[in-house]
């Protein structure tokens, strides 16, 4: 057991002693929990590990049932904690079995989650945060701006609840990739807990390797992953020129693509690991030949694989998705010099759960940074004819 009490743990605690809203258990490891319990309660501290098991192996979200616990602590827990933050909403089966889990937050904040059935490997695609800061054109949810950050809580429980509802006739899931809504580099200390918590082998105990983030390229945060974890990383290039990625994601003015593949070269892996590029193809934007080499000259020297995304249309975009042939033709030309690629099929677009369309813009325009770029493109567009 850690001695140092976490911050986290001090701030639980100073919630318990001004008796204000209950304290979220999903929010701590398993040592938290410990010291919580201890400091918190005068228990012993194996009382963490009972409700870590109560909560992620035995899937149990009632205190009352939590029997191995004595009746008075179950008690105090009922009056100052909580299992569950996320409230669940709603779930929207696409034609191809993909599953928009909907939930609400205590502010009524939605959180989505995508269930991805596939045999043998299910994956969850969760989200980080509410809405997402980066603004990239092509994106649905940058429509939102940033609502706020998920906790680490919030992010526990889309896995846990997603696993209650979906398994029993899905089977298990396999994969988590941060992918949902969010730039989880942009929360990257609850995104981090997050991971501890769901790496815990008496709890989730999921594998490290099928744990993904996919970040924007936060150059300092992609560090700081690679020195406190070691889950799989993917990055979202969508271009190879500074110039053209600038256009679409505003992140690339802070952090050029030469700096976001210097940090990738530093990356800790194994030797058989690999980092993933996803490759939104946008007709007319990214999607030449001359990009597919960009590709390679850009990647080469990184153990990596490239993800092929087919651009997802959502209301009011300017971009489209390129011709079959194209996307073909941009494919082979990968594949015949020795690239590592592969096209991700397009799954959920009919309940609008695939990349880059969750989240509920509304009618409002989209913000300031998101609009400003997307003018420009679309002036391009009408000069080009
Ligand atoms: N914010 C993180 C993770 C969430 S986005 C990131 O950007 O990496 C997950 C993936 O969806 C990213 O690779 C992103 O480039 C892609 N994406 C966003 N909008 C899309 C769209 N309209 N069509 C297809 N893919 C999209
Ligand atoms: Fe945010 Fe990712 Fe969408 Fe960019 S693509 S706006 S980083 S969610």
């Amino acid at each position: 057991m850690t001695t140092s009490e976490s911050k986290r743990v001090a701030e639980a605690l100073r919630q318990i002693g001004e008796e204000e809203t209950p304290v979220d258990l999903m929010e701590f490891t398993r040592e938290e929990l410990q010291q919580l319990f201890v400091k918190g309660f005068d228990e012993p501290s194996f009382r963490g590990d009972q409700v870590f098991q109560w909560l992620y192996v035995h899937r149990e979200d009632e205190f009352a049932q939590m029997t191995n616990l004595s009746k008075n602590f179950r008690g105090v827990l009922q009056e100052k904690a909580r299992t569950s933050p996320l409230e669940f909403d709603g779930a929207h089966e696409s034609k191809d079995g993909t599953t928009k889990l909907t939930f609400k937050c205590d502010d009524n904040a939605v959180v989505e989650t995508v269930f991805i059935p596939a045999e043998g490997r299910n994956t969850l695609c969760i989200s980080s945060q509410v809405g997402c800061a980066m603004g990239c054109t092509f994106c649905y949810t940058a429509k939102m701006g940033l609502k706020r950050n998920l906790t680490a809580a919030e992010i526990v429980d889309q896995v846990v609840q997603a696993r209650r509802r979906m398994t029993e006739v899905n089977g298990h899931i396999g994969n988590i990739v941060f992918m949902g809504m969010g730039e989880p580099l942009h929360n990257v200390d609850n995104v981090i807990q997050a991971i501890n918590i769901l790496l815990d082998e008496n709890g989730l105990n999921f594998s490290r390797r099928k744990i993904t983030v996919s970040t924007s390229g936060m150059v300092p945060a992609i560090r700081r992953l690679g020195e406190e974890t070691d889950v799989q990383l993917a990055i979202s290039l969508n271009a190879t020129t500074d110039e053209t990625r600038s256009e679409l994601m505003p992140v690339n003015d802070r952090w050029s693509i030469e700096e976001l593949m210097d940090a990738l070269r530093d990356y800790p892996m194994s030797s058989r690991e690999r980092i993933t590029f996803e490759y939104v193809l946008i007709k007319g934007v990214n999607d030449t030949l001359q990009d597919a080499q960009r590709i390679i000259d850009l990647t080469g020297d990184i153990p990596s694989k490239i993800n092929l995304i087919p651009f997802n249309p959502h209301p009011r975009t300017p971009f489209e998705t390129p011709s079959e042939e194209t996307m073909e033709a941009f494919q082979q030309y990968l594949v015949d010099r020795n690239v590592g690629v592969y096209r991700r099929r397009t799954r959920g677009r009919d309940e609008m759960a695939a990349c880059g369309q969750l989240g509920k813009p509304g009618d409002k325009a989209e913000p300031p940074h998101v609009r400003k770029r997307l003018e420009k493109f679309r002036s391009r567009q009408v000069a080009n004819g």
